[in-house]
């Protein structure tokens, strides 16, 4: 079994969190250290820890991972002007919690896509 993280707690909502959109596959949340004036995080209602843990029986939630990117960026006001999706994968790949997760950055040019 896949160890909890606290993204755990607030699917379940026992922590509190701006949820934006929940089904039951995923649970969308604004980042708690927005980077950027749209900063939601779109997480997988199981545990996947990391992208090197998905499996073909994934295929499902996963793509529901990029319809809700796709339906909050509309709702956020972001998806004419652009936006970036990002999912980090363990150390060098810059992951915090080891519950995989979709990052939709927008609201602002956000510049090159990695820092130098
Ligand atoms: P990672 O670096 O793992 O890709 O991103 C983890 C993200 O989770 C970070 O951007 C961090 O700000 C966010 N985060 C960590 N703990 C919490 C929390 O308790 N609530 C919310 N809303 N975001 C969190």
């Amino acid at each position: 079994m896949a160890e909890e993280t606290i993204f755990s707690k607030i699917i379940r909502k026992e922590i509190p969190s701006d949820i934006v959109y929940q089904d039951e596959l995923v649970t969308a949340f604004r980042d708690i250290n927005a980077q950027a004036p749209t900063h939601v995080l779109i997480v997988p209602n199981k545990i996947i820890p990391t992208v090197n843990d998905v499996t073909e029986a994934d295929e499902a939630v996963l793509g529901r991972l990029f319809t809700v990117a796709a339906k909050i960026a509309e709702e956020e006001g972001i998806a004419r002007n652009g936006y970036r999706l990002i999912i980090n994968c363990n150390k060098d790949g810059g992951q915090e919690v080891y519950h995989l997760h979709m990052h939709i950055l927008g609201g602002r040019r956000l510049g090159p896509m990695l820092a130098r």
